[in-house]
């Protein structure tokens, strides 16, 4: 399955989009983690993404486009992916029709994750993340860790992204609103989008967005 997650920064797309892609047993491509990893491997990509990212700012089209073009071009990705935070403009979504056409593939759904300003800043604001393995993602009050500041998963150190604080937070809001809203009218033209409620627990969400593709969560209640 090839699948696109979209929603607000705070949506929950990357605690969603592990568990999707683990239960679909495709690849997670979230542009975001790639750029923090250039950035923890301080190569030339990640030192100019990083001035963008602090500011909330998108990286630029042709850095963006390339490094996801690098990465659906590996053989991995033959049996589906799930790409989180990518396209967030146009120009990035007609970039991705023309990879897919290149390949004679198409996108099986995009899942546009909703959720009100209001409780997007609120998320953001208790987001922890842990500094050994970015998909390890906590929050102090809807998702605590066990031992307060440690990965409950293996250990590491729990951090606030750089971008997370508030002032960030806003400017990733406009930005959105303004360039990656359009994306989703660009899928919707192609009877792609289904709108899912980002609000409740986690599990609530995986449930709607499985069911959204006709998928069942019933393997993964233990
Ligand atoms: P995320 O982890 O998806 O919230 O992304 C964190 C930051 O990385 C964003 O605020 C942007 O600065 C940058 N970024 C991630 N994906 C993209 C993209 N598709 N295009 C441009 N910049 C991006």
């Amino acid at each position: 399955m090839r699948i696109l997650l979209i929603g607000p920064p705070g949506a929950g797309k990357g605690t969603q989009a592990v568990r999707l892609a683990e239960h679909l047993s495709i690849q997670h491509i979230s542009t975001g983690d790639l750029f923090r990893e250039h950035i923890a491997r301080d190569t030339q990509l990640g030192r100019n993404a990083r001035a963008r990212i602090r500011v909330g700012r998108l990286v630029p089209d042709e850095v963006t486009i390339g490094v996801v073009t690098e990465r659906l071009a590996r053989p991995d990705t033959e049996p589906g992916f799930l790409l989180d935070g990518f396209p967030r403009n146009l120009a990035q979504a007609e970039a991705l029709d023309g990879i897919l056409a290149d390949s004679q593939s198409q996108l099986d759904a995009v899942l546009d994750l909703e959720l009100p300003e209001a409780e997007v800043v609120r998320r953001i604001a208790g987001r922890r993340v842990c500094r050994q393995e970015q998909a390890h993602i906590f929050h102090v009050d809807f998702d605590p860790p066990q031992v307060a500041g440690a990965c409950d998963v293996c250990g590491g150190e729990l951090h606030q992204r750089d971008d997370d604080r508030e002032a960030t937070v806003r400017k990733r809001l406009e930005v959105y609103r303004s360039e990656t809203a359009p994306v989703v009218d660009h899928y919707q033209a192609q009877g792609l989008v289904t709108a899912i409620s980002a609000l409740g627990q986690v599990q609530e969400v995986l449930d709607r967005a499985l069911a959204a593709i006709g998928q069942d969560r019933g393997e993964l209640r233990a």
